[in-house]
Protein backbone atom coordinates (compact mmCIF):
# COMPACT_ATOMS: atom_id res chain seq x y z
CA UNK A 1 0.00 0.00 0.00
CA UNK A 2 1.38 3.73 -0.47
CA UNK A 3 0.37 6.73 1.00
CA UNK A 4 -2.42 8.35 -0.09
CA UNK A 5 -2.43 11.68 -2.51
CA UNK A 6 -3.79 14.66 -1.12
CA UNK A 7 -6.02 16.36 -4.13
CA UNK A 8 -7.35 19.88 -4.62
CA UNK A 9 -9.37 21.89 -6.20
CA UNK A 10 -7.96 23.88 -9.32
CA UNK A 11 -9.62 27.52 -9.36
CA UNK A 12 -8.29 30.41 -10.95
CA UNK A 13 -4.86 28.81 -11.47
CA UNK A 14 -4.38 27.99 -7.86
CA UNK A 15 -4.63 24.29 -6.15
CA UNK A 16 -6.71 24.95 -3.34
CA UNK A 17 -8.97 23.20 -0.65
CA UNK A 18 -12.51 22.98 -0.39
CA UNK A 19 -13.91 26.46 1.73
CA UNK A 20 -15.40 24.24 4.32
CA UNK A 21 -12.28 21.99 4.78
CA UNK A 22 -14.36 18.46 4.47
CA UNK A 23 -12.34 16.02 2.56
CA UNK A 24 -13.48 12.47 1.23
CA UNK A 25 -11.48 9.49 0.44
CA UNK A 26 -11.14 7.37 -2.92
CA UNK A 27 -10.09 3.55 -2.58
CA UNK A 28 -8.63 0.72 -4.74
CA UNK A 29 -11.80 -0.89 -5.82
CA UNK A 30 -9.17 -4.24 -6.07
CA UNK A 31 -8.12 -4.01 -2.42
CA UNK A 32 -11.07 -1.63 -0.68
CA UNK A 33 -8.50 -1.09 2.26
CA UNK A 34 -6.18 0.85 0.36
CA UNK A 35 -7.13 4.75 0.22
CA UNK A 36 -5.90 6.04 -2.75
CA UNK A 37 -6.84 9.93 -2.52
CA UNK A 38 -8.09 12.57 -0.25
CA UNK A 39 -10.04 14.53 -1.76
CA UNK A 40 -11.90 17.86 -1.29
CA UNK A 41 -15.53 17.71 -0.42
CA UNK A 42 -16.50 20.97 -2.38
CA UNK A 43 -19.59 23.12 -1.90
CA UNK A 44 -21.53 25.76 -3.75
CA UNK A 45 -18.97 28.61 -2.88
CA UNK A 46 -16.52 26.40 -4.45
CA UNK A 47 -18.58 26.47 -7.14
CA UNK A 48 -18.53 30.22 -7.23
CA UNK A 49 -15.17 30.55 -7.17
CA UNK A 50 -14.68 28.29 -10.10
CA UNK A 51 -17.50 29.63 -12.57
CA UNK A 52 -16.19 33.66 -11.41
CA UNK A 53 -12.42 32.57 -12.41
CA UNK A 54 -13.86 30.62 -15.40
CA UNK A 55 -16.09 33.73 -16.44
CA UNK A 56 -13.29 36.29 -15.99
CA UNK A 57 -10.83 34.14 -18.23
CA UNK A 58 -13.25 33.24 -21.08
CA UNK A 59 -13.03 37.00 -22.07
CA UNK A 60 -9.13 36.54 -22.92
CA UNK A 61 -9.12 33.10 -23.83
CA UNK A 62 -11.91 33.53 -26.43
CA UNK A 63 -9.76 36.04 -28.26
CA UNK A 64 -6.76 34.16 -28.63
CA UNK A 65 -6.56 32.70 -31.82
CA UNK A 66 -8.45 29.11 -32.59
CA UNK A 67 -4.57 27.86 -34.14
CA UNK A 68 -2.81 29.35 -30.02
CA UNK A 69 -4.87 27.56 -28.69
CA UNK A 70 -4.96 24.46 -30.10
CA UNK A 71 -0.97 24.75 -29.39
CA UNK A 72 -1.55 24.54 -25.81
CA UNK A 73 -4.03 20.88 -26.74
CA UNK A 74 -0.98 20.02 -28.61
CA UNK A 75 1.21 20.44 -25.73
CA UNK A 76 -1.01 19.08 -23.26
CA UNK A 77 -0.93 15.92 -25.77
CA UNK A 78 2.81 15.56 -25.40
CA UNK A 79 2.49 15.95 -21.83
CA UNK A 80 0.38 13.59 -21.47
CA UNK A 81 2.77 11.13 -23.51
CA UNK A 82 5.33 11.56 -21.12
CA UNK A 83 2.98 10.75 -18.19
CA UNK A 84 1.21 7.96 -20.46
CA UNK A 85 2.51 4.86 -18.18
CA UNK A 86 2.68 6.88 -14.35
CA UNK A 87 -1.17 7.56 -15.00
CA UNK A 88 -2.42 4.32 -16.43
CA UNK A 89 -1.15 2.97 -13.34
CA UNK A 90 -3.14 5.42 -10.94
CA UNK A 91 -6.45 4.85 -13.49
CA UNK A 92 -5.38 0.64 -12.34
CA UNK A 93 -5.23 1.66 -8.97
CA UNK A 94 -8.09 3.90 -8.65
CA UNK A 95 -10.87 2.79 -11.23
CA UNK A 96 -9.52 -1.07 -10.94
CA UNK A 97 -9.15 -1.71 -15.18
CA UNK A 98 -6.52 -3.86 -16.37
CA UNK A 99 -2.97 -2.31 -17.00
CA UNK A 100 -3.45 -2.94 -20.99
CA UNK A 101 -6.63 -0.76 -20.67
CA UNK A 102 -5.58 1.38 -18.70
CA UNK A 103 -2.84 2.63 -20.95
CA UNK A 104 -5.50 2.81 -23.88
CA UNK A 105 -7.28 5.16 -21.77
CA UNK A 106 -4.72 7.49 -21.33
CA UNK A 107 -3.64 6.84 -25.44
CA UNK A 108 -7.86 7.97 -25.98
CA UNK A 109 -6.61 10.99 -24.51
CA UNK A 110 -3.62 11.52 -26.25
CA UNK A 111 -5.39 11.12 -29.44
CA UNK A 112 -8.13 13.63 -28.69
CA UNK A 113 -5.10 16.11 -28.23
CA UNK A 114 -3.90 16.02 -31.34
CA UNK A 115 -6.71 15.44 -33.04
CA UNK A 116 -8.61 18.28 -31.71
CA UNK A 117 -5.13 20.68 -32.05
CA UNK A 118 -5.69 20.07 -35.18
CA UNK A 119 -8.79 21.31 -35.27
CA UNK A 120 -7.58 24.98 -34.67
CA UNK A 121 -6.56 25.44 -37.86
CA UNK A 122 -9.89 24.42 -39.27
CA UNK A 123 -12.87 24.91 -37.78
CA UNK A 124 -14.28 26.06 -40.82
CA UNK A 125 -16.95 27.78 -41.50
CA UNK A 126 -18.94 28.61 -44.70
CA UNK A 127 -19.04 31.54 -47.21
CA UNK A 128 -22.16 31.20 -49.57
CA UNK A 129 -23.57 33.53 -52.49
CA UNK A 130 -25.74 36.14 -51.23
CA UNK A 131 -28.90 37.04 -53.22
CA UNK A 132 -27.52 40.82 -53.49
CA UNK A 133 -25.07 41.98 -55.32
CA UNK A 134 -22.06 43.86 -53.35
CA UNK A 135 -22.97 41.79 -50.13
CA UNK A 136 -21.07 39.37 -48.70
CA UNK A 137 -22.34 36.22 -46.85
CA UNK A 138 -20.57 33.99 -44.50
CA UNK A 139 -20.66 31.56 -41.17
CA UNK A 140 -18.06 31.58 -38.35
CA UNK A 141 -18.50 29.57 -35.33
CA UNK A 142 -18.05 30.96 -31.94
CA UNK A 143 -17.12 29.63 -28.40
CA UNK A 144 -20.24 29.20 -26.22
CA UNK A 145 -18.84 30.53 -22.74
CA UNK A 146 -18.19 28.78 -19.31
CA UNK A 147 -18.95 24.72 -19.73
CA UNK A 148 -19.31 22.61 -16.81
CA UNK A 149 -18.12 19.23 -17.30
CA UNK A 150 -19.34 16.54 -15.54
CA UNK A 151 -17.53 13.01 -16.27
CA UNK A 152 -18.00 9.51 -14.88
CA UNK A 153 -15.52 6.96 -13.19
CA UNK A 154 -15.04 4.37 -16.21
CA UNK A 155 -12.62 6.42 -18.39
CA UNK A 156 -11.16 8.97 -15.85
CA UNK A 157 -8.63 10.21 -18.29
CA UNK A 158 -10.52 9.93 -21.96
CA UNK A 159 -14.04 11.29 -21.19
CA UNK A 160 -12.93 14.40 -19.34
CA UNK A 161 -10.06 14.81 -22.43
CA UNK A 162 -12.89 14.41 -24.86
CA UNK A 163 -15.22 17.09 -23.35
CA UNK A 164 -11.91 20.08 -22.15
CA UNK A 165 -10.08 19.23 -25.45
CA UNK A 166 -12.26 20.53 -27.56
CA UNK A 167 -14.07 23.13 -25.79
CA UNK A 168 -10.81 24.82 -25.10
CA UNK A 169 -10.07 24.71 -28.78
CA UNK A 170 -13.19 26.62 -29.43
CA UNK A 171 -12.57 29.17 -27.24
CA UNK A 172 -14.38 27.87 -24.25
CA UNK A 173 -13.14 27.83 -20.36
CA UNK A 174 -13.84 24.88 -18.77
CA UNK A 175 -14.78 23.42 -15.30
CA UNK A 176 -14.30 19.89 -14.67
CA UNK A 177 -16.39 18.09 -12.17
CA UNK A 178 -14.83 14.41 -12.17
CA UNK A 179 -16.49 11.46 -10.23
CA UNK A 180 -16.08 10.91 -6.52
CA UNK A 181 -14.36 7.42 -7.29
CA UNK A 182 -11.75 9.14 -9.42
CA UNK A 183 -10.78 12.26 -8.00
CA UNK A 184 -7.03 11.20 -8.12
CA UNK A 185 -6.60 10.84 -11.91
CA UNK A 186 -8.60 13.81 -12.63
CA UNK A 187 -6.06 15.70 -10.73
CA UNK A 188 -3.32 14.32 -12.81
CA UNK A 189 -4.71 14.81 -15.52
CA UNK A 190 -5.31 18.12 -14.75
CA UNK A 191 -1.93 18.79 -13.53
CA UNK A 192 -1.04 17.89 -17.27
CA UNK A 193 -3.03 20.66 -18.27
CA UNK A 194 -1.42 23.06 -16.17
CA UNK A 195 2.09 21.96 -16.91
CA UNK A 196 1.12 22.89 -21.02
CA UNK A 197 0.59 26.36 -19.42
CA UNK A 198 -2.93 26.82 -19.93
CA UNK A 199 -3.31 30.36 -18.25
CA UNK A 200 -5.35 30.73 -15.10
CA UNK A 201 -9.03 29.97 -15.21
CA UNK A 202 -9.04 28.63 -18.10
CA UNK A 203 -9.16 25.19 -17.01
CA UNK A 204 -10.81 24.47 -13.31
CA UNK A 205 -11.05 21.30 -11.35
CA UNK A 206 -14.03 21.02 -8.43
CA UNK A 207 -14.06 17.81 -6.55
CA UNK A 208 -17.20 16.69 -4.78
CA UNK A 209 -20.31 15.14 -4.52
CA UNK A 210 -22.83 14.77 -7.65
CA UNK A 211 -25.55 16.21 -6.02
CA UNK A 212 -23.69 18.89 -4.62
CA UNK A 213 -21.13 20.29 -6.69
CA UNK A 214 -22.56 18.68 -9.66
CA UNK A 215 -25.93 20.00 -9.15
CA UNK A 216 -24.76 23.38 -8.50
CA UNK A 217 -23.32 23.95 -11.15
CA UNK A 218 -25.84 22.53 -13.64
CA UNK A 219 -27.79 25.22 -11.75
CA UNK A 220 -25.60 28.07 -11.37
CA UNK A 221 -26.86 31.13 -13.72
CA UNK A 222 -23.21 31.57 -15.49
CA UNK A 223 -22.48 28.47 -16.54
CA UNK A 224 -23.04 28.40 -20.28
CA UNK A 225 -23.24 24.47 -21.16
CA UNK A 226 -23.18 21.67 -19.36
CA UNK A 227 -21.47 18.55 -20.73
CA UNK A 228 -22.51 15.29 -18.96
CA UNK A 229 -21.73 11.67 -19.10
CA UNK A 230 -23.19 9.17 -16.55
CA UNK A 231 -25.94 7.73 -15.87
CA UNK A 232 -29.81 8.23 -17.89
CA UNK A 233 -31.18 8.75 -14.25
CA UNK A 234 -28.72 11.35 -13.45
CA UNK A 235 -29.15 12.63 -17.45
CA UNK A 236 -32.70 13.11 -16.54
CA UNK A 237 -32.12 15.58 -13.60
CA UNK A 238 -29.47 17.52 -15.46
CA UNK A 239 -31.23 17.78 -18.98
CA UNK A 240 -34.70 19.34 -17.22
CA UNK A 241 -32.75 21.72 -14.83
CA UNK A 242 -31.10 22.93 -17.97
CA UNK A 243 -34.12 23.20 -19.63
CA UNK A 244 -35.51 25.22 -17.13
CA UNK A 245 -32.51 27.58 -17.39
CA UNK A 246 -31.97 27.65 -20.87
CA UNK A 247 -28.73 25.86 -21.11
CA UNK A 248 -26.74 24.14 -23.89
CA UNK A 249 -26.49 20.86 -22.78
CA UNK A 250 -24.72 17.47 -24.23
CA UNK A 251 -26.02 14.38 -22.60
CA UNK A 252 -24.37 10.70 -22.99
CA UNK A 253 -25.53 8.68 -20.46
CA UNK A 254 -26.66 4.82 -20.67
CA UNK A 255 -26.53 1.86 -23.18
CA UNK A 256 -28.15 -1.83 -23.58
CA UNK A 257 -25.92 -2.84 -26.47
CA UNK A 258 -26.32 -6.13 -28.38
CA UNK A 259 -24.27 -8.29 -30.76
CA UNK A 260 -25.89 -10.46 -33.15
CA UNK A 261 -24.22 -13.55 -34.53
CA UNK A 262 -26.04 -15.01 -37.36
CA UNK A 263 -25.72 -18.89 -38.68
CA UNK A 264 -23.48 -17.52 -41.36
CA UNK A 265 -20.54 -15.46 -38.97
CA UNK A 266 -17.67 -16.70 -38.54
CA UNK A 267 -17.80 -18.16 -34.80
CA UNK A 268 -14.36 -17.41 -33.38
CA UNK A 269 -14.77 -14.56 -34.52
CA UNK A 270 -17.62 -13.82 -33.44
CA UNK A 271 -16.30 -15.17 -29.89
CA UNK A 272 -13.52 -13.10 -29.27
CA UNK A 273 -15.76 -9.81 -29.85
CA UNK A 274 -18.36 -11.44 -27.61
CA UNK A 275 -15.48 -12.02 -24.43
CA UNK A 276 -14.18 -8.32 -24.94
CA UNK A 277 -17.15 -6.76 -25.79
CA UNK A 278 -18.97 -8.15 -22.41
CA UNK A 279 -16.63 -8.81 -20.34
CA UNK A 280 -13.50 -5.92 -21.00
CA UNK A 281 -13.48 -3.45 -18.01
CA UNK A 282 -15.37 -5.72 -16.55
CA UNK A 283 -18.58 -5.01 -18.33
CA UNK A 284 -18.54 -1.39 -16.72
CA UNK A 285 -18.35 0.10 -20.59
CA UNK A 286 -21.31 2.25 -21.63
CA UNK A 287 -20.72 0.49 -25.14
CA UNK A 288 -20.47 -2.58 -23.29
CA UNK A 289 -22.18 -5.79 -24.86
CA UNK A 290 -24.76 -6.85 -22.61
CA UNK A 291 -27.12 -8.60 -24.66
CA UNK A 292 -26.01 -11.44 -27.52
CA UNK A 293 -28.67 -12.07 -29.43
CA UNK A 294 -27.86 -15.55 -31.28
CA UNK A 295 -29.59 -17.44 -34.45
CA UNK A 296 -31.09 -20.86 -33.39
CA UNK A 297 -28.31 -22.79 -35.54
CA UNK A 298 -25.54 -21.39 -33.80
CA UNK A 299 -26.95 -21.02 -30.45
CA UNK A 300 -26.07 -24.23 -28.80
CA UNK A 301 -22.59 -24.47 -30.45
CA UNK A 302 -21.49 -20.70 -29.61
CA UNK A 303 -23.18 -21.01 -25.85
CA UNK A 304 -20.80 -23.63 -25.85
CA UNK A 305 -17.83 -21.97 -26.84
CA UNK A 306 -18.98 -18.93 -24.93
CA UNK A 307 -19.13 -20.74 -21.78
CA UNK A 308 -15.52 -22.37 -22.21
CA UNK A 309 -13.90 -18.90 -22.66
CA UNK A 310 -15.58 -17.47 -19.91
CA UNK A 311 -14.96 -20.22 -17.53
CA UNK A 312 -11.13 -19.80 -18.45
CA UNK A 313 -10.80 -15.24 -17.64
CA UNK A 314 -8.95 -14.15 -14.60
CA UNK A 315 -10.25 -11.85 -12.16
CA UNK A 316 -8.03 -9.93 -10.04
CA UNK A 317 -5.97 -6.57 -9.41
CA UNK A 318 -5.30 -4.28 -13.08
CA UNK A 319 -2.08 -3.99 -11.69
CA UNK A 320 -1.86 -7.85 -12.07
CA UNK A 321 -0.29 -8.77 -15.77
CA UNK A 322 -2.18 -11.54 -15.58
CA UNK A 323 -5.66 -10.07 -14.94
CA UNK A 324 -8.11 -9.85 -17.35
CA UNK A 325 -11.21 -8.85 -15.82
CA UNK A 326 -10.67 -6.61 -12.86
CA UNK A 327 -12.94 -5.23 -10.20
CA UNK A 328 -16.25 -3.52 -9.95
CA UNK A 329 -16.23 0.47 -9.46
CA UNK A 330 -17.67 0.54 -5.59
CA UNK A 331 -19.80 -1.37 -3.06
CA UNK A 332 -22.98 0.30 -4.63
CA UNK A 333 -21.92 -1.32 -7.86
CA UNK A 334 -21.20 -4.51 -7.03
CA UNK A 335 -24.43 -4.72 -4.82
CA UNK A 336 -26.89 -3.44 -8.05
CA UNK A 337 -24.84 -6.24 -10.08
CA UNK A 338 -25.41 -8.77 -7.40
CA UNK A 339 -29.20 -7.33 -7.35
CA UNK A 340 -29.45 -8.04 -10.90
CA UNK A 341 -28.89 -11.68 -11.05
CA UNK A 342 -31.44 -12.29 -8.38
CA UNK A 343 -33.93 -10.52 -10.74
CA UNK A 344 -32.75 -12.91 -13.37
CA UNK A 345 -33.31 -15.68 -11.26
CA UNK A 346 -36.97 -14.37 -9.89
CA UNK A 347 -37.58 -13.61 -13.86
CA UNK A 348 -36.79 -17.57 -15.06
CA UNK A 349 -33.29 -17.04 -16.70
CA UNK A 350 -30.76 -19.50 -15.76
CA UNK A 351 -27.16 -19.02 -15.12
CA UNK A 352 -25.00 -20.60 -17.32
CA UNK A 353 -22.10 -19.65 -15.86
CA UNK A 354 -20.50 -17.17 -12.50
CA UNK A 355 -23.70 -15.29 -10.65
CA UNK A 356 -21.64 -14.38 -7.78
CA UNK A 357 -19.90 -11.75 -5.62
CA UNK A 358 -16.23 -13.35 -6.37
CA UNK A 359 -14.60 -14.11 -2.60
CA UNK A 360 -11.68 -16.28 -3.51
CA UNK A 361 -8.02 -15.63 -1.96
CA UNK A 362 -7.25 -11.97 -2.25
CA UNK A 363 -10.32 -11.61 -4.37
CA UNK A 364 -12.18 -11.40 -1.18
CA UNK A 365 -10.22 -7.59 -0.47
CA UNK A 366 -12.53 -5.94 -3.62
CA UNK A 367 -14.95 -5.65 -4.98
CA UNK A 368 -15.62 -8.62 -7.77
CA UNK A 369 -18.26 -9.94 -9.84
CA UNK A 370 -17.96 -13.33 -11.67
CA UNK A 371 -18.07 -13.25 -15.03
CA UNK A 372 -22.04 -14.08 -15.71
CA UNK A 373 -23.84 -15.91 -18.87
CA UNK A 374 -27.74 -15.53 -18.73
CA UNK A 375 -29.58 -18.28 -20.92
CA UNK A 376 -33.44 -18.34 -21.31
CA UNK A 377 -34.01 -14.39 -21.26
CA UNK A 378 -36.57 -13.36 -23.12
CA UNK A 379 -36.27 -9.81 -25.07
CA UNK A 380 -38.35 -7.94 -22.54
CA UNK A 381 -36.95 -9.62 -19.04
CA UNK A 382 -36.06 -6.79 -16.99
CA UNK A 383 -32.08 -8.01 -17.61
CA UNK A 384 -32.59 -7.82 -21.32
CA UNK A 385 -33.82 -4.27 -20.77
CA UNK A 386 -32.08 -2.43 -18.09
CA UNK A 387 -28.23 -1.91 -18.06
CA UNK A 388 -26.89 -3.79 -15.27
CA UNK A 389 -22.93 -2.17 -15.72
CA UNK A 390 -21.10 -5.27 -14.96
CA UNK A 391 -19.83 -8.61 -16.46
CA UNK A 392 -23.24 -9.95 -17.07
CA UNK A 393 -24.52 -10.58 -20.54
CA UNK A 394 -27.75 -12.44 -21.56
CA UNK A 395 -28.27 -14.96 -24.26
CA UNK A 396 -31.64 -13.91 -26.49
CA UNK A 397 -32.21 -16.98 -29.30
CA UNK A 398 -34.14 -15.71 -32.76
CA UNK A 399 -35.19 -17.69 -35.19
CA UNK A 400 -33.89 -15.28 -38.29
CA UNK A 401 -32.38 -11.95 -39.12
CA UNK A 402 -35.16 -9.97 -39.25
CA UNK A 403 -36.53 -11.14 -35.73
CA UNK A 404 -32.29 -10.46 -34.48
CA UNK A 405 -32.88 -7.05 -35.83
CA UNK A 406 -36.35 -6.44 -33.93
CA UNK A 407 -35.25 -7.49 -30.73
CA UNK A 408 -31.90 -5.49 -30.75
CA UNK A 409 -33.86 -2.39 -31.12
CA UNK A 410 -36.54 -3.17 -28.50
CA UNK A 411 -34.76 -1.24 -26.05
CA UNK A 412 -34.80 2.56 -24.74
CA UNK A 413 -31.54 3.31 -25.42
CA UNK A 414 -29.65 3.34 -28.53
CA UNK A 415 -25.70 3.63 -28.60
CA UNK A 416 -23.74 0.67 -30.02
CA UNK A 417 -24.38 -2.35 -31.25
CA UNK A 418 -22.84 -5.28 -33.26
CA UNK A 419 -23.78 -7.93 -35.81
CA UNK A 420 -21.65 -11.12 -37.32
CA UNK A 421 -22.29 -11.99 -40.67
CA UNK A 422 -20.74 -13.07 -43.73
CA UNK A 423 -23.49 -12.08 -45.84
CA UNK A 424 -23.08 -8.44 -47.14
CA UNK A 425 -26.83 -8.13 -47.70
CA UNK A 426 -27.31 -8.53 -44.09
CA UNK A 427 -24.59 -6.21 -43.07
CA UNK A 428 -26.19 -3.28 -45.20
CA UNK A 429 -29.52 -4.02 -43.99
CA UNK A 430 -28.38 -3.69 -40.25
CA UNK A 431 -26.64 -0.27 -40.67
CA UNK A 432 -29.65 0.79 -42.31
CA UNK A 433 -32.12 -0.97 -39.50
CA UNK A 434 -30.29 -0.90 -35.87
CA UNK A 435 -31.31 2.12 -33.77
CA UNK A 436 -28.14 3.17 -32.55
CA UNK A 437 -25.44 5.82 -32.66
CA UNK A 438 -22.49 2.81 -33.51
CA UNK A 439 -22.82 0.16 -35.68
CA UNK A 440 -20.11 -2.23 -35.61
CA UNK A 441 -20.03 -5.20 -38.86
CA UNK A 442 -17.77 -8.17 -37.38
CA UNK A 443 -16.56 -6.24 -34.79
CA UNK A 444 -17.68 -6.19 -30.94
CA UNK A 445 -19.28 -3.34 -29.82
CA UNK A 446 -16.71 -2.07 -27.96
CA UNK A 447 -13.78 0.43 -29.81
CA UNK A 448 -15.02 4.08 -30.57
CA UNK A 449 -12.01 6.17 -32.16
CA UNK A 450 -11.90 9.74 -31.41
CA UNK A 451 -11.87 10.82 -35.01
CA UNK A 452 -15.51 9.62 -35.45
CA UNK A 453 -18.60 11.19 -34.05
CA UNK A 454 -19.47 9.58 -30.40
CA UNK A 455 -23.30 9.24 -29.24
CA UNK A 456 -26.56 7.06 -29.10
CA UNK A 457 -30.09 7.51 -30.08
CA UNK A 458 -33.34 7.35 -28.06
CA UNK A 459 -32.66 7.62 -24.06
CA UNK A 460 -29.06 7.61 -24.67
CA UNK A 461 -28.00 10.99 -25.85
CA UNK A 462 -29.82 14.02 -26.48
CA UNK A 463 -28.89 14.43 -29.93
CA UNK A 464 -25.60 15.57 -29.88
CA UNK A 465 -22.19 13.58 -30.64
CA UNK A 466 -19.04 14.02 -29.20
CA UNK A 467 -15.72 13.37 -30.90
CA UNK A 468 -15.08 13.66 -34.20
CA UNK A 469 -15.86 16.66 -35.89
CA UNK A 470 -19.42 16.66 -34.36
CA UNK A 471 -17.71 17.75 -31.52
CA UNK A 472 -17.67 21.51 -32.72
CA UNK A 473 -20.88 21.62 -32.83
CA UNK A 474 -21.60 21.16 -29.04
CA UNK A 475 -18.62 23.36 -28.18
CA UNK A 476 -19.39 26.37 -30.46
CA UNK A 477 -22.97 28.43 -31.79
CA UNK A 478 -22.98 29.07 -35.54
CA UNK A 479 -22.59 33.00 -36.42
CA UNK A 480 -24.01 33.75 -39.82
CA UNK A 481 -22.60 37.33 -40.86
CA UNK A 482 -23.45 39.50 -43.89
CA UNK A 483 -21.07 41.77 -44.80
CA UNK A 484 -23.17 45.16 -47.59
CA UNK A 485 -20.50 47.10 -49.48
CA UNK A 486 -23.11 48.39 -51.66
CA UNK A 487 -23.35 51.26 -49.60
CA UNK A 488 -27.32 51.84 -49.95
CA UNK A 489 -29.78 49.70 -47.79
CA UNK A 490 -30.81 46.44 -49.51
CA UNK A 491 -34.33 44.48 -48.30
CA UNK A 492 -33.63 40.71 -49.69
CA UNK A 493 -36.68 39.04 -50.66
CA UNK A 494 -37.83 42.68 -51.90
CA UNK A 495 -35.43 44.66 -53.61
CA UNK A 496 -34.53 41.90 -56.16
CA UNK A 497 -37.81 41.09 -57.10
CA UNK A 498 -40.57 42.64 -59.66
P1 LIG B 1 -23.67 8.85 -12.61
O1 LIG B 1 -23.95 8.29 -11.27
O2 LIG B 1 -24.81 9.39 -13.39
O3 LIG B 1 -22.53 9.95 -12.41
C1 LIG B 1 -21.94 10.63 -13.47
C2 LIG B 1 -21.41 11.97 -12.97
O4 LIG B 1 -22.52 12.79 -12.58
C3 LIG B 1 -20.52 11.86 -11.74
O5 LIG B 1 -19.52 12.84 -11.78
C4 LIG B 1 -21.50 12.15 -10.61
O6 LIG B 1 -20.88 12.58 -9.43
C5 LIG B 1 -22.33 13.25 -11.24
N1 LIG B 1 -23.64 13.45 -10.62
C6 LIG B 1 -24.34 12.60 -9.84
N2 LIG B 1 -25.51 13.18 -9.47
C7 LIG B 1 -25.55 14.40 -10.03
C8 LIG B 1 -26.49 15.48 -10.03
N3 LIG B 1 -27.64 15.38 -9.38
N4 LIG B 1 -26.20 16.59 -10.72
C9 LIG B 1 -25.05 16.69 -11.43
N5 LIG B 1 -24.11 15.72 -11.44
C10 LIG B 1 -24.35 14.58 -10.77
O7 LIG B 1 -22.99 7.74 -13.54
P2 LIG B 1 -21.77 6.79 -13.17
O8 LIG B 1 -22.29 5.69 -12.31
O9 LIG B 1 -20.63 7.59 -12.69
O10 LIG B 1 -21.38 6.21 -14.60
C11 LIG B 1 -21.98 5.08 -15.14
C12 LIG B 1 -23.01 5.50 -16.18
O11 LIG B 1 -22.40 6.33 -17.15
C13 LIG B 1 -23.58 4.33 -16.94
O12 LIG B 1 -24.96 4.51 -17.06
C14 LIG B 1 -22.91 4.43 -18.31
O13 LIG B 1 -23.63 3.86 -19.36
C15 LIG B 1 -22.77 5.90 -18.45
N6 LIG B 1 -21.73 6.24 -19.42
C16 LIG B 1 -22.13 6.72 -20.64
C17 LIG B 1 -21.18 7.02 -21.61
C18 LIG B 1 -21.61 7.57 -22.94
O14 LIG B 1 -20.79 8.17 -23.61
N7 LIG B 1 -22.85 7.38 -23.36
C19 LIG B 1 -19.82 6.85 -21.33
C20 LIG B 1 -19.45 6.35 -20.08
C21 LIG B 1 -20.42 6.07 -19.13
P3 LIG B 1 -20.55 11.51 -8.26
O15 LIG B 1 -19.48 10.63 -8.78
O16 LIG B 1 -20.11 12.37 -7.16
O17 LIG B 1 -21.81 10.78 -7.98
Amino acid sequence: MTTPLTCRNYIDGQWLTATAGATLDSCNPANKREVIATFPRSAAADVEAAVVAARQAYQSWRLVPAPARAEYIFKVGEVLSKYKEELAQLICREMGKPLAEARGDVQEGIDCAFYSAAEGRRLFGQTTPSEMPNKFAMTVRMPIGVCALITPWNFPVAIPCWKAMPALVCGNTVILKPAEDTPACATKLVEIFVEAGLPPGVINLVHGVGEEVGKALVSHPDIDLVSFTGSSETGAEVGSICGRTHKRVCLEMGGKNAQIVMEDADLELALDGAVWGAFGTAGQRCTATSRLILHRDIKEKFTTMLKERTSKLRLGAGSDPNTEIGPIINERQLQRVSKYLDIAYAEGAKILIGGEIATEGELQQGYFFQPTILDKVTPQMRVAQEEIFGPVVVLIEVNSFEEAIAILNTTKYGLSSSIYTRDINRAFTAMRDIEAGITYINGPTIGAEVHLPFGGVKQTGNGHREAGTTALDIFTEWKTVYVDFSGSLQRAQIDNRE
